[in-house]
């Protein structure tokens, strides 16, 4: 299928040839003529599969289409997301796509002055994206007015419940017109987003681009067991070795993600971190530098990184396995996106042992285990679980790769039924 065949009109059929899309994705071919239909729409699809456009494009044809009925500017479509990083990708989406259509777009999050989204909010817009704290904010002192809201967008739904907005979410719900196309997307289907779904969405058509918690297929996983103590020179190793000169790399807590920062950069390897602790002005800083590879390896927390989208991205480094299966999915989608080739390399001590099984489990494979690192840890897992037991670390630091670790036990053998 081609854009073409999605009955799109030229300008923005010229937007996408610009930023080099030659074919529509699976989300995109599903999703498009439904909005186009007028229809509510469940999608779920993670962050890679190009979601945003796919709800970015028919609004925004079908705002310029009656744009001139509409003097004065209202709010006519609002996008709610979790994060500022998230919230700001998206405003760049809607601003790419609508390049040669008379539509103002405005992004609005916390963390910053409100003076200039209060003043820029004041000249009127048509498309507003936004996280909901600052929504609420900003709706509270009176300056949005979402009376004139055709279009609702609920991104990253399932994020929204894990980052404790949802109640904030159903506030809005609450204060927009009734009468509206409502499209929700989220990753995963918990009950209670399946519950918030048949309550906002209206006979919804449900689009589903890759099944609950599989990972995307075009990515290369590996894990490599090694100690927490020894995380840090199999990094340096690895960069080395493998030759990565730009990765994305997890850290599980923001103190975390600063240690692995001032490590890098003692060894003279550049190296930011971006978490809440950061301010906002030095996250965008990390990651326009990371994303115009001025900077070699972004640190980040699972919140922080949600959502970012950065081209050709071609390594993930989990230093710290999640211990929520979904985050590992929603990590190592930052790689291998919109069909192309991506790395994760995850790194798996002792007692992380048990949230790797958990994560198979979750992806319904197993993730092949690299023993030949200088730096190899041998678990032995408990007799009578799946969790981590003691680790015994072969302290095999000589440089050569050559494993000591060929007894490796994976998972605790089955008891013999005699
Ligand atoms: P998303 O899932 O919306 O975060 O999109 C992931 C990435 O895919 C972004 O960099 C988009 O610009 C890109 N993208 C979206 N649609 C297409 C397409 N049809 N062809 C090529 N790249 C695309």
């Amino acid at each position: 299928m081609q854009f073409k065949d999605l009955k799109l009109i030229a300008p923005i059929l010229k937007a996408l040839d610009a930023s080099g899309y030659e074919t529509p994705t699976p989300i995109q071919e599903q999703a498009i003529p439904i909005i186009f239909q007028k229809r509510d729409l469940l999608g779920c699809a993670q962050t890679g599969t190009g979601k945003t456009a796919a709800f970015a494009i028919p609004i925004l044809q079908m705002l310029s289409y009656s744009k001139e009925k509409t003097a004065k500017k209202q709010i006519r479509a609002l996008v709610l997301t979790p994060t500022r990083e998230l919230a700001i990708q998206i405003h760049e989406n809607f601003n790419t796509y609508s390049k040669d259509l008379q539509i103002r777009n405005l992004v609005i999050y916390g963390g910053v002055g409100q003076q200039p989204q209060r003043d820029a909010l004041k000249k009127g817009i048509d498309v507003l994206i936004a996280t909901p704290g600052r929504l609420l904010d900003l709706y509270n002192q009176g300056y949005i007015d979402l009376k004139s809201l055709e279009f609702f967008v609920l991104d990253e739904a399932d994020r929204m419940l894990d980052m404790g907005f949802i109640h904030d979410v159903k506030k809005i719900i609450n204060i927009i017109p009734t009468k509206r196309q409502t499209l929700l997307f989220s990753a995963t289907m918990p009950s209670e987003i399946q519950k918030l779904s048949s309550h906002i969405l209206n006979d919804p058509s449900k689009v589903e681009v890759t099944p609950e918690s599989t990972t995307a297929e075009k990515i290369q996983q590996s894990v490599y067991f090694v100690s927490k103590n020894d995380k840090r020179h199999l990094l340096t190793h690895l960069l080395e070795v493998e030759n990565i000169d730009h990765a994305l790399v997890f850290s599980r807590t923001k103190h975390g993600a600063d240690r692995i920062v001032k490590d890098l950069q003692k060894k003279g390897i550049q190296a930011a971190a971006i978490h809440g602790n950061k301010s906002q002005s030095a996250r965008q800083n990390a990651l326009r530098n990371f994303k115009d590879r001025s900077l070699k390896l972004l640190v980040a927390t699972d919140i922080a990184a949600r959502g970012i989208d950065i081209d050709e991205l071609a390594n993930v480094i989990n230093f710290d396995l999640p211990n929520i299966p979904e985050s590992y999915v929603h990590r190592i989608g930052r790689t291998g996106r919109a069909g192309r080739d991506g790395r994760a390399i995850s790194f798996c001590d002792d007692e992380e042992y048990a949230y790797l099984m958990d994560i198979e489990k979750s992806i319904r494979m197993e993730i092949p285990v690299i023993e030949n690192h200088p730096y190899s840890l041998k678990i032995v897992p408990k007799k009578n679980g799946n969790t981590a037991g003691k680790a015994k670390n072969e302290q095999q630091k000589t440089g050569s790769k050559s494993s000591h670790n060929k007894s490796f036990q994976r998972r605790p053998k089955p008891k013999r039924r005699d």
